[in-house]
């Protein structure tokens, strides 16, 4: 490969590195520009009843529930209460459904099981029955402790709280056995969670794509260009050698005879080979009259179509017109 040739393959495959590069800084940008934030609240779930067993007070604290997404981020008490119709199977969904609120005006929280009606729902009917905060819990996910964000907008200004399965089954089973279960819900840790939605990662892949067309093409017109100025060079250096060879054809030749003037000892040596012409050498003799041994001059000739002495053109002088690409005349005349 010709040191040309590298230098420039080394050049495209810089440039190719740059754009792929800078497809994927692009890539981050977007991702860190496009990517949606989400901020959620844990909340600590405190529980304490007497145990019927040993009439001790137990107190459990955890920080296993999760604030509704609309729900007020503040604290909230209250006697536990289910759904008093055994036959929804706790899920709250009915409109006309009734909690088994106690007879004593206390504040109560509405402990509600997750499903066949949305989040919304539940915590409607649990606030129309002025319930002062509703503990929905998790049913049937992958992992048991998992929690969800909420979405419930506009149920108003009831706290709104979701907490793992087994929690919720504990509470459950209290209430269950007829054990009054006291809850207070208080602000844990506040958290922010990035994800990349889809239609980002949409925009994000469309952009990619586009961005590596823009790169192909660009390389692909690049190699066509080389291609293409590769092929009129050679086009141009054929048809000034052409042209060379026809202007060698008309140049006179003579062969040097015993005395004469070329043979005197002060006379110039061929400037090509810088040896004196002796008798019987064949000179050529160029338009600008000076003289080369034959076969010294005409590999010049062809090569460079100048005298090697005062670097007149030949082809000029014997106005031999050659059609050459625009682009090339320069490079190569
Ligand atoms: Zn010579
Ligand atoms: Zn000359």
């Amino acid at each position: 490969m010709a040191p040309g040739s590298l230098v420039a393959a080394c050049r495209s495959l810089a440039l190719s590195t740059w754009l792929l590069s800078f497809c994927f800084v692009h890539l981050l940008c977007l991702d860190f520009t496009v990517a949606e934030r989400e901020e959620w609240y844990t909340a600590f779930v405190n529980i304490t009843y007497m145990d019927p067993a040993t009439s001790d007070w137990r107190t459990e604290k955890t920080e296993c529930g999760r604030y509704g997404e609309h729900s007020p981020k503040r604290d909230a008490k209250g006697v536990v209460v289910l759904p008093a119709s055994a036959q929804h199977d706790r899920l709250a969904c009915d409109p006309n459904g009734r909690f088994a609120v106690p007879m004593q005006a206390v504040p109560w929280v509405a402990l509600i099981a997750r499903g066949n009606c949305t989040y919304k729902d539940k915590i409607r009917h649990a606030a129309a029955q002025n319930a002062s905060a509703v503990v929905i819990y998790n049913v049937g996910s992958a992992n048991v402790n998992d929690t969800i964000t909420m979405p419930h907008s506009g149920t108003g200004e009831v706290v709104a709280i979701m907490i793992p399965e087994p929690k919720g089954k504990e509470v459950l089973s209290l209430l269950e056995r007829n054990i009054t279960v006291t809850m207070t819900i208080t602000i844990g840790t506040r958290n922010l969670q990035k994800y990349v939605s889809r239609t980002s990662v949409v925009f994000v892949s469309i952009s990619f794509i586009v961005l590596m067309i823009i790169s192909l093409a660009w390389l692909v017109f690049y190699y066509i260009q080389r291609f293409r100025y590769a092929n009129a060079r050679d086009r141009n250096q054929r048809r000034l050698g052409d042209a060379a060879k026809k202007a060698i054809s008309k140049l006179q030749v003579r062969t040097i005879r015993k005395g004469d003037q070329e043979t005197e000892a002060d006379f110039d040596n061929c400037a090509v080979c810088i040896e004196g012409y002796k008798a019987n050498d064949v000179v050529r003799i160029l338009p600008c009259r000076h003289l080369f041994h034959k076969s010294c001059v005409d590999p010049w000739l062809l090569d460079h179509r100048t005298c090697p002495m005062c670097k007149m053109n030949i082809l000029k002088a014997l106005g031999i017109a050659v059609s050459l690409r625009k682009k090339e005349k320069k490079r190569t005349l």
